[in-house]
């Protein structure tokens, strides 16, 4: 009756992902859930709503995002990664108990002049050297301290943010040497710490502190470069899937798709399925990236074009019109499909796009 294409959300695995990234912490250590881009392309208030019981706050980039989850109900505080762009937010964010990033001096100086019905608690950005955002080691001190002077500032915690949490051997600065300029940031004053993503919370128990920001892991796919989901026992949160709506045998020589891509070279059985790259699934998907048919692995073969792509179903036993295809989820890691396709899961997960239901009920 309808276009089979569809993303079906596990909200359950995302709850045990998020007690699992919790449980690995030290107690005293609060984890906040991290749900910006509509969490991850999961829907922001539907799984807020799955883990509000669970947790003490939410994370989001921007007040709009957050004021989704208020009309929605969810009234736990929610921090605004990216911080605030325009004062106007600021009388806002008091009323709704939103938390902000203060990167900018130019943001200080607007916190002190506002006029706000309650003071806001501030999480003040630390650049240790990611170089996008955040106030240099040697100022951020006293961009605490002065923000601690403000009547409209609740409390003062210091954040930074790693560039290479994710990979083994970086080529680039490591976690160690960002915190070394947290530490130096910090000395002499009396704050909380929040440094933590998904990678720096799993590898290093020294960037746990006081809060943890875990985002990818909630969503079910490794962050690391030499763990797999399933190696570090998480769930997948979405299973993208779709059926097989047309068959064709093509024999050797002949070619399927948009620029000839795949040329046959016995004959093949190709599956048409519902899911193109306006659906989400990434264009740049090389042949052989990897799909299931029916639970068994099989290869997209010929270029993803907007509303259908085509797989190989030679010598899977049953399978033509109807046959269930996943692209990723249960069967099909996401992390192995963002290999081929030159990116990583996150922008696999945010890039689903609206024409493509999500399915809260599986
Ligand atoms: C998105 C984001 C996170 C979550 O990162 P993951 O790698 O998904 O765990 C944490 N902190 C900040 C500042 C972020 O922007």
């Amino acid at each position: 009756m309808s276009r089979p294409a569809v993303a079906r959300i596990h909200l359950d695995n995302i709850v045990a992902n998020y007690l699992l990234a919790k449980s690995v912490c030290p107690a005293a250590t609060q984890a906040l859930a991290v749900v910006k881009a509509d969490a991850y392309g999961h829907g922001a208030v539907v799984v807020a709503k799955a883990l509000a019981e669970h947790v003490p706050a939410f994370a989001v980039a921007c007040i709009e995002e957050a004021l989704e989850l208020r009309a929605a109900g969810i009234d736990k505080p929610i921090v605004l990664l990216e911080g605030f762009f325009t004062p106007d937010e600021l009388p806002i964010m008091a009323e709704q108990n939103f938390w902000t990033a203060v990167h900018s001096q130019f943001q200080i100086e607007q916190i002190a002049a506002a006029e706000l019905k309650a003071p806001i608690p501030v999480w003040v950005k630390v650049d240790s050297g990611m170089h996008r955002l955040g106030f240099a080691p040697e100022l951020a001190g006293q961009a605490c301290k002065d923000l601690q002077a403000l009547d409209n500032v609740a409390s003062v915690t210091m954040m930074t943010h790693f560039a290479n949490a994710d990979v083994t051997d970086p080529a680039g600065i490591d976690v160690e040497q960002q915190m070394k300029r947290v530490a130096l940031a910090a000395e002499g004053l009396d704050i909380g710490f929040s440094v933590a993503n998904s990678a720096a919370l799993l590898t290093a128990p020294q960037t746990r502190l006081d809060w943890v920001r875990p985002g990818i892991i909630l969503y079910g796919s490794s962050p690391l470069d030499q763990q797999t989901t399933e190696s570090l026992q998480l769930k997948p949160g979405m299973t993208l899937e779709t059926k097989v709506i047309a068959t064709r045998v093509v024999e050797p020589g002949e070619s399927v798709g948009y620029g000839s891509r795949f040329v046959a070279d016995k004959p093949t059985l190709v599956g048409t399925i519902a899911m193109g790259y306006a659906d989400g699934y990434p264009r740049q998907a090389v042949e052989g990236t990897p799909v299931a048919v029916d639970g068994k692995m099989t290869r997209v073969i010929g270029r993803v074009s907007m509303d259908m792509m085509t797989v190989d179903l030679t010598g899977i036993e049953g399978a033509g019109v109807g046959s269930r295809v996943e692209l990723w989820g249960e069967q099909v890691d996401a992390n192995l499909v963002a290999a081929h396709c030159d990116t990583i899961s996150y922008h696999l997960f945010t890039g689903v796009t609206r024409r493509v239901p999500r399915d809260y009920n599986s």
